[in-house]
């Protein structure tokens, strides 16, 4: 499953007085969120809670330094009602990618605000030598931000737990296979630890931060190692039963093609993906290990990397008619760990996509763009995953999320 909450275990709603406090809670600091700024009174009447409950609550969230005062409003006779917002230095998230040989960490504040963020190398990622030095970066972002860590977000490439599916290919990180990964980086850091596939973590972050924030139905073609899917519908990610919807890596669009450890042949990421045009690079005695090289390859118009681009336009072209078709979508990105420019050029190379229920004449956009969130945008989305699951109102809080977070 790619999306678990550290020892997840859903109970069913009951009077339990305490839950509906968080529950309340989350709503009051939601509905302040939404609408900027906002009154007692007005409060009451947007979450249907008594005034005397919303007024218990805002004074809990001030003292927690989760809600602020923001002056009075001018309206009318009368004094006029002391308005409240969040308070962006209340809290913060964290959101880490896990890469092959790098991570990149995000640091948002409660408004959403980016307050840091960096791209570290990583020599190692199995488990035994990553998560110490996760706890020394969380540690040094609580020492450096001292305010209130709601979680942290962590994005890894997927898919998890599919028997006969895990812990083979390039593509994956070695030695997570079989590991709940939520629970060990939660136990390890002691804080709620949400994980999410990469490609999802992104799609999310380009619909808070990118081009899709105007959007409610799109989908991201994410280029991590290998190559996802992330599927925005109505606003919220779509994650499938058990995590993993968009796992297009893995659809085979080559029958007979090249074998992909798998198991099967032919598979788009064997073609299309960050991993690929590594190898293709390194058959043609190119060593590009470095996001810089292949922006000085592209830059010297190398032929390698045009062949692969025209190869690669090739094979997605397809996927994004059948995403089309299968999905309705406003518009088709495609983003990730890949130079701007040359994602570019794949669009460009995509010209002649095949028909499908997009082709309509009346368009207000492309059918497929480039993500605006650059090579951040899964790290930005993983930031935002604590601040929803702990700012959002939702009515299947598991006990350890409350146990995690004293909101
Ligand atoms: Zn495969």
């Amino acid at each position: 499953m790619a999306r678990q909450t550290s020892g997840t275990h859903q109970i069913a709603i009951g009077k339990n007085p305490e839950r509906s406090r968080h529950h309340n809670r989350r709503v009051v600091l939601d509905v302040v969120r939404i609408h900027g700024s906002l009154g007692r009174m007005h409060i009451a009447k947007l979450t249907q809670l008594t005034a005397q409950a919303v007024a218990n609550i805002v004074d809990e969230l001030v003292s927690d330094n989760l809600l602020m005062e923001v002056g009075r409003l001018r309206s009318g006779r009368g004094q006029p009602p002391i308005q409240f917002a969040v308070n962006p230095d209340g809290a913060i998230t964290i959101g880490i990618e896990i890469a092959a040989d790098h991570m990149v960490i995000v640091v948002l504040d409660l408004a959403g605000q980016v307050r840091s963020r960096e791209i570290v190398p990583v020599k190692n990622t199995t488990p035994e030598h990553f998560v110490p030095r996760f706890v020394g970066e969380v540690d040094r972002i609580r020492t450096l931000f001292k305010a209130k860590l709601l979680g942290i977000g962590v994005v890894m490439p997927g898919p998890f737990e599919i028997d006969g599916m895990t812990s083979v290919g390039p593509t994956t990180l070695p030695g997570w296979g079989t590991i709940d990964a939520a629970e060990m980086l939660s136990e390890a850091s002691g804080e709620l630890v949400i994980v999410e596939n990469d490609a999802t973590a992104a799609v999310v972050g380009e619909r808070l931060f990118g081009a899709g924030q105007t959007i409610s139905d799109f989908c991201m073609i994410y280029f991590g190692a290998g190559i996802g899917l992330g599927v925005i519908h109505e606003g919220t990610p779509f994650r499938g039963a058990f995590g993993n919807a968009g796992e297009i890596g893995h659809i085979v669009v080559a029958p007979r093609g090249k074998q992909c450890p798998c198991g099967q042949s032919g598979c788009l990421e064997l073609y299309a993906s960050l991993h690929a045009l590594k190898e293709k690079l390194r058959e043609a005695g190119i060593a590009a290990s470095e996001f810089s090289d292949l922006e000085t390859l592209h830059a010297g118009n190398h032929p390698v990397l045009r062949a692969w681009i025209g190869e690669a336009a090739d094979y997605l072209s397809p996927m994004v008619s059948m995403l089309e078709n299968i999905l309705d979508p406003e518009t088709v990105m495609l983003g990730g760990a890949m130079p701007d420019a040359i994602i570019d050029d794949i669009i460009s190379a995509m010209h002649n996509l095949p028909v499908s229920v997009a082709s309509r004449r009346v368009r207000s956009l492309p059918r497929v763009q480039r993500g605006q969130t650059g090579q951040l945008t899964a790290a930005l989305g993983a930031a935002a995953l604590p601040l929803f699951e702990v700012v959002t109102p939702k009515l299947d809080t598991s006990p350890t999320d409350i146990a995690h977070n004293t909101l």
